[in-house]
């Protein structure tokens, strides 16, 4: 099949974008990377009357880092390409949970062309951005018509391919806190191809001390309508309880049942990599790169 009709402009500013989007209310939607839009009009799933292309904007895209109140942050520009986020020297020296998760993200050509602003806003809940936002703690930087806002992870993601997006507002950058000199990290996907969605994916953040764990993050996606943060298990695990954080994951994580995938096969899925990335985490292995390259 092919798209519907629609209007396109290209705008060279972020205001100008927004203009657009303001003008033409519901029936204008942003154009990032097109790896998810294109498609969904090319079936015919979406019919917006104006694709506003954000491609020309060049605040929107980068790597750089900055102080803060509460410590320094990394920040990337929405536009950014799922490879540049990944194999950008600061993301892999300050924030390697990134650089870690890029491999499973589809194919190269996906991941040459797709943004992390694109993934963060679709908030597919079997995709690895979003996780990685929730277990680092970053915010999601959105302007609208009105003042830029930040919002939490924790906030952002609120369901099935729906987030605290605004009508008219465009992401515009994520800000990822930089981890302290005690941080670890672990992320492990299962899927059934390299390149697939998710079955079930965990990107985690923590801290490590002689006393064990501590701070944990554990953000599992692919079993649940958003990434799904799993308090209970992380309770257990800085308790030094494994087993006791496997089976607390029964009561946090709702996986989908299907066809090829039953939810029990999924819950099973989710704590054998909670067990590796545990594992990792405690300093038992080193966490290996992705299954090919970027
Ligand atoms: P687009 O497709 O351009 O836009 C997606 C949606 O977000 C649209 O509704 C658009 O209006 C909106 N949008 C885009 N940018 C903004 C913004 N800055 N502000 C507000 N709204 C915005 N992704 C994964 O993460 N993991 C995978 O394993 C994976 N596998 C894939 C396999 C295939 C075969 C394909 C085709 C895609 C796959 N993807 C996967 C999706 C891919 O990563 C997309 O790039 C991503 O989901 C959307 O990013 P995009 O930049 O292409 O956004």
């Amino acid at each position: 099949m092919k798209a519907p009709d629609f209007a396109y402009a290209r705008p060279a500013s972020l205001d100008a974008a927004l203009a657009l989007l303001a003008e033409h209310g519901e029936d204008a939607v942003p154009l990032a990377g097109g790896q998810s839009l294109v498609t969904a009009l090319n079936m015919r799933l979406s019919a917006p009357g104006l694709l506003v292309d954000l491609n020309a904007i060049p605040e929107l895209t980068g790597v750089s880092e900055a102080g803060g109140e509460a410590g320094g942050i990394v920040r990337i520009g929405a536009m950014t390409r799922h490879r540049d986020v990944g194999t950008a020297a600061l993301v892999r020296e300050r924030l390697p949970l990134l650089a870690a998760a890029l491999p499973h993200i589809a194919h190269p050509a996906i991941r040459n062309r797709g943004t992390i602003g694109g993934s963060v806003a679709l908030a597919d809940p079997a995709t690895e951005w979003p996780a990685c936002c929730l277990a680092a703690g970053a915010s999601i930087v959105v302007r609208g018509p009105g003042a830029e806002r930040r919002v939490p992870a924790d906030n952002f993601f609120q369901g099935l391919y729906t987030t605290a997006l605004e009508p008219g507002e465009i992401v515009t950058a994520i800000e990822f806190p930089v981890p302290g000199a005690d941080a670890v990290w672990g992320f492990e996907e299962l899927s059934r191809r390299h390149g697939d969605y998710a079955l079930v994916g965990l990107a985690a953040t923590g801290r490590r001390s002689a006393g064990g764990l501590s701070d944990l993050r554990l953000a599992f996606f692919g079993v649940a309508d958003r990434p799904v943060l799993a308090r209970d298990a992380a309770a257990a695990l800085e308790a030094g309880d494994l087993a006791g954080a496997q089976a607390a994951l029964a009561g946090e994580l709702d996986p989908p049942d299907d066809p090829t995938t039953k939810a029990a096969t999924r819950l099973h899925l989710a704590r054998v990599i909670l067990g590796r990335v545990a594992a990792r985490m405690r300093g038992g292995s080193a966490q290996e790169d992705g299954p090919d390259g970027v």
